[in-house]
């Protein structure tokens, strides 16, 4: 028995809102601030510090948000380091000496060009205005100082005593540790290039203009892979890895419309790397990069190498050659990749007249793979609806919910994107059946309780 749950379930008039039918119903097509709003007010991301008035840029992913979150930098894992057998995962320290980033060229380098428009006081990153010549903030013409060289690291101090021996920064980028822990882990994970060190974490830019809510922010998460190469495997590595990745966001649900790689003009090359391409998003501004993917010949080891006088190179027995690998660099951000994950599952349609919105993530990503829901607050209906929850949570990150009616309560499930309910009714009590409703097509099938885990993960393909 389907349970009709929906308002007119069998004759369900569902159509895609064009944009056209968004203006004259006065709302905008899927913009930024329609997934701010919703993340905000279903508990993905909040302004940091709020109560406090905010502070400047920074957010917090709430119960929501950092699901979602965790489940983006799994997903990532599970792509390049599970499923593979030559790349390894570390977890390195987020503070740093001065040495590990004069050596990676970050003191020296590590900068955005800065301008201040004379006639409105803002602030702005040159390299990313429209018009170098235009304020963007006033309109003014030829109004911008010289540019300077702003280095957009972190400076603190480790221990108490403020000398310049205490100086410690906070990394910019995950990725010097994998070359300050190429040796190590060169000897104790028994691997040899091609192979790779994969990170996961927090990185810290003190960025001139931190702009589109989590795309750009002080305080964010990379996903970096250093694949240490033979150099002459570098050029079909580096073509490879520029495949891999485009295929990772495709799998996760992002339309080809919405994503292309955009290799970089010569001049947009750093002095070391040999080619460099963005994987990039259509944002509502436009292309945008989510990621970035270089070959950085032995730049990195090498300098390491000079500064620290440890060897960083690999001897290959089969040939009796030593040498410095390549790298190929696929460097993600998981914050950016979330938002570009919201952005591309967000949709709306007209369901008998009323508009429902639903987020279409991958069930990998939703935050909740199943939301159970009894049919009433009834205390008849608990004890068997908190049973199937037991059953359900022992494998899924599942939702419970029991107030409000049962259409409010599918349609909040919808828009946080949680691509399977479970219903729990009275019949439930006598067929030892509950209805699982799915959130693309809301059909509804009745299965029976000890078949609910096959028939789940069925469903979600896994
Ligand atoms: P941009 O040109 O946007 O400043 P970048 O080219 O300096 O970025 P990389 O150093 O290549 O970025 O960093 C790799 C990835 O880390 C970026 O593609 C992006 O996804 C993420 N990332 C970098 N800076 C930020 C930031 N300030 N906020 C959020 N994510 C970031």
């Amino acid at each position: 028995m389907n349970v009709d749950f929906e308002r007119c379930q069998s004759s369900n008039v569902v159509e895609p809102l064009g944009d056209d039918v968004r203006s004259l119903l006065g709302m905008p097509a899927t913009d930024l601030d329609q997934i701010v709003n919703l993340c905000k007010r279903r508990g993905f991301v909040y302004p940091s510090a709020e109560i406090y008035g905010g502070f400047r840029s920074t957010y917090d992913y709430g119960p929501l948000g950092s699901l979602l979150l965790r489940n983006v930098k799994d997903a990532w894992v599970r792509a390049m380091v599970q499923q593979r057998d030559d790349v390894v995962l570390i977890d390195a320290a987020i503070l740093g000496p001065p040495e590990v980033w004069q050596a990676s060229g970050h003191l020296a380098n590590f900068s955005d060009p800065l301008v201040d428009c004379t006639e409105c006081k803002t602030r702005h990153r040159q390299d990313k205005l429209d018009d170098p010549n235009t304020c963007p903030n006033c309109g003014a013409i030829g109004s911008f100082t010289e540019a300077r060289q702003f280095n957009l690291m972190f400076k603190t101090q480790a221990g108490p005593v403020a000398d310049a021996g205490a100086d410690a920064y906070l990394r910019p980028e995950t990725a010097q540790g994998m070359f300050t822990n190429f040796a190590s882990v060169l000897q104790t994970s028994r691997k040899r290039p091609p192979f790779g060190i994969a990170q996961v974490g927090k990185s810290f830019r003190n960025e001139i203009t931190p702009q589109n809510w989590i795309f750009r922010t002080r305080e964010f998460e990379q996903m970096e892979l250093e694949f240490f190469v033979p150099p002459a495997d570098g050029p079909s590595w580096y073509e490879y890895w520029c495949q891999h990745r485009l295929e990772w966001y495709r799998d996760l649900g992002i339309p080809d419309s919405m994503l292309r790689l955009r290799a970089h003009d010569d001049d947009e090359l750093s002095h070391y790397s040999t080619g460099t391409a963005d994987v990039e998003f259509m944002f509502p501004w436009g292309w945008d990069e989510l990621e970035g993917i270089a070959q950085r010949t032995d730049y990195d080891l090498t300098q390491h190498a000079q500064h620290s006088g440890e060897r960083l190179d690999y001897f290959d027995q089969a040939t009796n050659e030593r040498y410095v690998p390549y790298v190929i660099e696929p460097a993600a951000g998981a914050t950016r990749t979330m938002a570009a994950f919201l952005l591309a599952a967000y949709d709306e349609e007209k369901v008998n007249d009323e508009v429902r919105t639903v987020l279409r993530l991958h069930p990998r990503l939703a935050p909740y793979k199943i939301a159970v829901l009894p049919l009433s607050k009834k205390e008849t209906l608990t004890p068997l609806a908190q049973e199937v929850r037991r059953l359900v949570s022992d494998r899924y990150m599942t939702d419970y919910d029991e107030t409000q009616a049962i259409g409010r309560r599918y349609r909040r499930q919808d828009e946080i994107g949680t691509p399977l309910c479970v219903t729990v009714d009275f019949d439930s009590l006598d067929d030892k059946a509950v209805t699982v409703r799915d959130r693309d097509s809301m059909e509804q099938t009745r299965v029976p309780i000890d078949q609910l885990l096959g028939e789940l993960s069925g469903r979600l393909g896994f």
